[in-house]
């Protein structure tokens, strides 16, 4: 094992403290797992720090606390033996030395404490194993004993034990795996690849909150299609969102074909990815177009459709989401929207008039700009110039769009005159008319026929009134 040390790895006040409430216990510690890999890939944000204390790491976790100024709670999982505070801006979590045996069904070992290398040795992968000392004699030396630096350096996923046993103790494993890869840029190693499609099926013994953590942190990767190529490579997308592995393929009837469409989805969310954070809009990326598997038709007249594709796509949103438990909420609400009116604008680019324009501002409300990104990284032609050109296309849609909305203010509709004004004027109770003077108006600003302003509203609707026989009262 090399011997080489990072102190300057241990420059945050915390590591001190730690180390000396060790020596106080006579007990040994070390950090480990995702400080030390973040801070050997120059990964600076590392806010989560873990500590294995050979010994109790409750005991280490209360003495480190007591330490501190302003003495911070300990939260203690007992069932687990760890414990957590948090110092300055950072979680510092503590976990006793162990051994793991797992059982078939659960991926919830029995454990018992043990030395450091047996707690490296129940780590998930190579790199993530790696610990710097904490103690006096070997202060910020690192104990790799897998070659995870090496691994670091090769960019490799691999386990520190037999594979296929480490991926079916806990599946869970699997995922990790491939988000890693998908936030790193690594590659996971041949054998490890193959033990994910051999267990893939255990994937189901994992709750489904674990599965979505894991596909949103791939979602935010800076190339999610690192990760969602390798989960379709295991086997394991098939599972998780049969929705995407069914967009797969391209069929051929009478020399017309059609483009795939897993892998074009996977080339939207890349570019989505360059221009938003937004977790949300990626997750509208991705599910964009799942309506198209079961809409795909032929027609001999006009080739392949996928008539309505949106419409059933947002309602298999809601059902995808519902199955992974994620929360039914506004941000559910928010995807299906982006689904439901994700070809909206590539309709409108091909003939930007003005009232079409106002039209996709109003129903499309504040998500307006996040559709045009959504459009915009939909654009995936290889061909140059088509590319060039749909892209000035939505340029042109983006001026026409801030030119009508700096005019005529549809973006967050308030209709000019109120239902109790057209009660008023008219001295009628709540009736259908009232909805159908109020429909006429909104369409007469969306259409241009009369500008969104108070008084010509009211000439619109005195004109209307008349038409279904309304005098009114007051002019
Ligand atoms: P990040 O916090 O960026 O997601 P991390 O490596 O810190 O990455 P955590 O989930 O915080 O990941 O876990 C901390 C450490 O615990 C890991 O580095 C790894 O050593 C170990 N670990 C976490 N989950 C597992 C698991 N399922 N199997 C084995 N070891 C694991
Ligand atoms: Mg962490």
């Amino acid at each position: 094992m090399t011997k080489n040390t990072y102190k300057e790895a241990l420059a945050h006040p915390i590591f001190e403290l730690i180390a000396t409430s060790s020596k106080e216990l006579g007990i040994e510690s070390y950090v480990i797992g995702g400080y030390v890999r973040d801070f050997l890939l120059n990964r600076g944000k590392g806010m989560d720090i873990d500590i294995v204390a050979v010994g109790s790491g409750i005991e280490l976790a209360q003495k480190t606390a007591s330490l501190l100024s302003h003495k911070p709670k300990v939260q203690i999982f007992k069932t687990y033996g760890t414990a957590m505070l948090r110092a300055y801006d950072r979680e510092i979590e503590f976990v006793g030395a162990r051994r793991e045996s797992y059982s078939e069904e659960s991926r919830n070992p029995e454990v018992a404490s043990g030395t450091l290398q047996d707690d490296q040795n129940r780590r998930d992968f190579t790199i993530n194993a790696l610990a710097l000392s904490l103690n006096q004699d070997d202060y910020g030396q690192l104990l790799d004993p897998f070659g995870g630096i090496e691994d670091l350096k090769r960019k490799i996923i691999r386990t520190p034990l037999n594979p296929d046993i480490t991926y079916s103790d806990d599946p869970l494993r699997m995922l990790r795996a491939v988000r890693f890869a998908s936030q790193l840029n690594f590659k996971i190693e041949r054998e490890s690849l193959q033990a994910i499609s051999k267990n893939r099926d255990r994937i189901k013994i994992i709750s489904k909150e674990r599965i979505v953590d894991e596909l949103h942190k791939i979602l935010r990767s800076p190339k999610p299609s690192i990760g969602f190529g390798l989960l379709h490579q295991t086997g394991l997308l098939k599972i998780i969102l049969p929705e995407l592995t069914a967009l797969e393929g391209i069929d051929e009837i009478e020399g017309q074909r059609h483009k795939d469409n897993f892998w074009h989805t996977l080339e939207v969310v890349d570019n989505i990815a360059e221009n938003t954070d937004d977790l949300w809009l990626r997750w509208a990326a991705l599910l964009h177009d799942i309506g198209k598997a079961p809409t795909k038709k032929f027609d001999s007249k006009v080739g392949w459709t996928f008539h309505g594709h949106e419409f059933v796509g947002s309602k298999m949103v809601y059902k995808l989401f519902k199955r992974l438990r994620m929360p039914l909420n506004e941000k559910m609400k928010y995807v299906q929207k982006l689904v439901l009116m994700s070809s909206r604008p590539i309709v409108l680019a091909q003939e930007v008039t003005d009232s079409a324009v106002r039209r996709l501002i109003f129903d499309a409300g504040d998500h307006i700009e996040d559709l045009m990104t959504l459009c915009e990284a939909d654009i995936t032609t290889k061909n140059p110039r088509r590319f060039k050109k749909y892209h000035n296309n939505f340029k042109l849609v983006r001026r026409k769009m801030k030119e009508v909305e700096e005019r005529d203010h549809v973006r967050n509709f308030q209709p000019p005159i109120s239902g109790e004004e057209i009660m008023e004027i008219f001295n009628i109770r709540p009736s259908r008319e009232i909805g159908i003077i109020k429909d006429a108006i909104k369409e007469a600003i969306l259409e241009g026929e009369i500008p969104n302003e108070y008084e010509p509203a009211r000439k619109y609707m005195l004109e209307k009134g008349r038409e279904l026989g309304l005098e009114p009262v007051k002019e």
